[in-house]
């Protein structure tokens, strides 16, 4: 099929951030062409981010700054895919999270109690903690070092997140640190997970065949697409070179410069 059809064909588009939309503080100039087309056209889009520091709320702001009006619908986290994932798979259960105040706000407001009252802790949730602390270290290697089955969760795979100076460490690292400890490693629910994929179709309605997710990384957010069967579209906007894309097993079923591509097959 031809790019620009297999590009009209889909319905649902699921955008990561920094690398595909704006390159840290400076958006790209067609990215608010391409999101009103979108619109215009009867399409959807969400914004779909593995950072579970910020809550819906700081994004907004965040993407408000940049000129892009949003709305808590236009958004699929990895603290909402959580939600998603503890109300699935541990309903009612009282969790130790190891994460910011947005974060446990998050859970919280989806009904979940939240603890640091290591005997009622029924799941430990790891995320993008920027307010850890050596205390929140210890409650969770004691947790998972006396609790054989406590369910252990985290928000994000990432080892790092960038920031304007380079890299700070991200959930996936603290949860290294986690396993050098206690040896055990948690269920990850952000990119490449299918979970949030899959939980923005069930809000949207729309069918597989026609979402896509689009990022600037193959190993989380293509990957994220072709785990949840639906189209993963490669942008060269950010961290991926062609020699990286080259190298990659996982192949994205369409790879563009960059997002002005689906502004002008719309
Ligand atoms: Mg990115």
């Amino acid at each position: 099929m031809d790019k620009n059809q297999a590009i009209r064909n889909i319905k649902l588009f699921l955008f990561d951030l920094d690398g595909t939309l704006y390159l840290g503080n400076r958006l790209y100039s067609f990215t608010i062409p391409m999101l009103v087309r979108i619109k215009e056209t009867g399409r959807r889009y969400m914004f779909m981010t593995n950072n579970s520091s910020k809550s819906v709320a700081d994004y907004i702001t965040k993407l408000a700054k940049l000129g892009i009006s949003a709305t808590r619908e236009d958004f699929i986290t990895s603290s909402q895919a959580t939600a998603y994932y503890l109300k699935k798979y541990h309903p009612g259960k009282t969790l130790y999270v190891c994460g910011t105040k947005s974060l446990i706000a998050e859970l919280e407001a989806e009904g979940f109690l939240t603890t640091t009252d290591l005997e009622k802790v029924e799941c430990v949730v790891m995320g993008f903690d920027t307010e850890l602390t050596f205390q929140k270290l210890e409650d969770v290697s004691k947790l998972l070092l006396t609790r054989e089955n406590l369910p252990y969760i985290a928000t994000n795979p990432d080892l790092v997140c960038p920031t304007e100076f380079g890299s700070v460490p991200d959930c996936g690292s603290v949860c290294q640190m986690i396993y050098n400890a206690t040896g055990r490693r948690p269920v990850v629910i952000g990119k490449p997970s299918a979970l949030m994929p899959e939980l923005a179709m069930e809000q949207t309605g729309y069918k597989k065949e026609e979402t896509a997710v689009v990022g600037d990384r193959i190993y989380t957010d293509v990957k994220s697409g072709l785990n949840a069967g639906i189209t993963g579209i490669l942008v060269l906007s950010g961290e991926t070179t062609p020699e990286i894309l080259a190298a990659s097993e996982d192949k994205p079923h369409l790879v563009l410069q960059d997002c002005s591509e689906i502004l002008s097959a719309l």
